[in-house]
């Protein structure tokens, strides 16, 4: 059974034997900086989620040391990297210590041959292309929070790059780590034992079980990278269509091409474009008819990005697109990264307009069961707001995670009135989180594609999605983790520490 902290300065004693002072933050400022993350939650419930402390380490052997004492102490540790994970996963439920790995963001080793980047896990992929451009060289994970999320929290989630189907998501990219145990302990896991081994079959392949963990069985402090040539010509066409069907069945076209520079397809239902044409300032102004977008983009040298190009467009003009133009194609493509930027309002059922955040939440779906998914999602959030003026819903995307598109990261948009989510509409809100995750599961597809499902609803679920395997993931977690200090409350991982009878 985890404990909370009764004596903060025991702690800090303990602490202070391995890290300098100023590396380890009290104050309520550093403390409630660090309890928030992006997704909606009731703003008179945030003290709830108070780390008891916050340390900077810089290093995995200070990394170590603070969970070895934390372990000793049987204290909570929640790893938090940017803090922009949208399930709450660096979000304390029990208190204890964050350790914020911010400090961590060197770059050790660049190998120009083998094409491999070794960081701490500190780094983010913005700023670690900028030093990789004068080598001609990229890391392509890309998500849309691309400057703001960090390589640490993105082993933790297991997240999900916007080209990924070109160049493979977090766990194809990252090719090994050190990572520090639950008990203190440091090991390294890649494929294999190897540093830059990009595929081995010795062993158990541990490298996936540390990643998408969120945090509950330890801490990625250094990871060697894979790296690409920096791509040449990057083409991202808009296509605009007068309904989702047609655009639906193009976007499938399109990634079922085999086209080798295809990076990915981006569908947008009616919802969404009619949302962009209402409320987002960003939103370049389409006819009225236009009523569903398809996006493509490729990678790659000039030479096949036009040859595969024109091969894309053939498809689209066969499904009846309409071509949007070079403008506004580069245009709302290069604002794939903006979408802290999204419009921080939304509208009450007779258009008013009011302040709200952004949640999605989002789920990984078969090409066959988008439309059923799509419909009934929708009526979901319909239902919400028929019954509180809290919830708007701002459409749904559907993005292809590999390069035959057989499954969508598929994902609804929900604007909330943050200030006016009182316990009843948490409530409904927790209650249609889990209704959206029912309607994955029935659908044939699991609950989430790249952000992870720890948070309250959907997480009721996750024992059902994954039958026998979520067994293994407590038998797994209780021996890892002996005394549940990481991340203790998620996945519903206590279950682990229930006594037997
Ligand atoms: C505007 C916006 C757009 C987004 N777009 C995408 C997208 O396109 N694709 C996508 O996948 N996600 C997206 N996300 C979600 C989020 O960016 C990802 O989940 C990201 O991987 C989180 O990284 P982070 O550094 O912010 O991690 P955090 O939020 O700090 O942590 C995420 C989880 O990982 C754990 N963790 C943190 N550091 C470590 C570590 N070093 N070792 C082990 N576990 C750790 C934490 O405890 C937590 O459970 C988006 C979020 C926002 C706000």
């Amino acid at each position: 059974m985890t404990m909370t902290i009764d004596d903060v300065d025991t702690v800090v004693r303990a602490l202070r034997t391995v890290l300098a002072d100023e590396q380890i933050l009290t104050g309520k400022a550093d403390r409630y900086n660090r309890a928030r993350v992006p997704a909606p939650f009731p703003v008179h419930r945030w003290s709830e989620r108070l780390p008891d402390l916050v340390v900077l380490p810089t290093s995995t052997e200070q990394v170590a040391a603070v969970v070895t004492i934390a372990n000793d102490l049987r204290v909570p540790v929640v790893p938090r990297d940017g803090g922009t994970g949208l399930t709450d996963g660096a979000v304390p439920l029990r208190g204890g210590i964050l350790i914020d790995v911010k400090r961590m963001n060197q770059v050790h080793e660049l190998d120009l041959v083998n094409r491999t980047v070794t960081v701490g896990t500190g780094i983010n992929m913005l700023k670690l292309n900028e030093y990789l451009a004068p080598y001609g060289l990229f890391y392509p994970d890309n998500p849309a929070s691309y400057p703001c999320s960090l390589v640490g929290g993105r082993i933790g989630t297991s997240g999900w790059s916007l080209i990924g189907s070109r160049y493979g998501h977090t766990r194809d990219l990252v090719l090994s780590f050190d990572h520090v145990l639950p008990t203190g302990e440091i090991l390294h896991v890649g494929d294999g034992i190897g540093g830059k081994i990009t595929k081995s079959s010795s062993g158990y392949q541990l490298k996936h079980l540390f990643m998408g963990h969120q945090g509950t069985l330890g801490i990625a402090t250094k990871a060697t990278l894979k790296l690409f040539p920096k791509a040449e010509a990057e083409l991202s066409p808009f296509w605009a269509f007068d309904n989702y069907d047609d655009a639906y069945a193009c976007t499938g076209a399109l990634a079922r091409a085999g086209v080798a520079t295809f990076a990915g397809a981006v569908l947008f239902d009616e919802h969404k474009v009619a949302y962009l044409r209402r409320d987002d300032e960003a939103y370049i102004p389409q006819p009225t008819d236009v009523r569903a977008l398809v996006c493509a983009v490729m990678y790659g040298y000039d030479d096949e990005v036009r040859a595969g190009g024109r091969r894309l467009f053939r498809i689209a003009k066969e499904h009846g697109a309409r071509y949007l133009g070079d403008e506004i194609s580069e245009g709302d493509w290069a604002a794939r990264h903006d979408r802290y930027a999204t419009p921080l309002h939304g509208r009450t059922k007779d258009g008013q307009v009011v302040p709200m955040s952004w949640h999605c939440e989002d789920a990984a779906i078969n090409y066959s069961q988008l439309p059923g998914v799509t419909k009934a999602w929708h009526e979901i959030v319909a239902e919400l707001r028929r019954r509180t003026d809290v919830f708007d819903d701002w459409g749904m995307f559907a993005y292809t995670q590999g390069s035959t598109g057989a499954d969508y990261l598929t994902e609804i948009d929900v604007g909330i009135w943050e200030q006016q989510l009182d316990d009843r509409a948490w409530e409904l809100w927790v209650n249609a989180k889990r209704d959206i995750a029912r309607v994955s599961i029935d659908h044939g597809g699991s609950i989430s594609a790249c952000h992870g499902s720890c948070r309250e609803g959907e997480v009721d679920l996750v024992p059902e999605e994954l039958g026998r395997g979520f067994e293994v993931m407590l038998d797994i977690k209780r021996t890892l983790d002996p005394h549940n200090i990481m991340n203790p409350g998620k996945y519903h991982l206590d279950r682990a520490y229930r006594e037997e009878g």
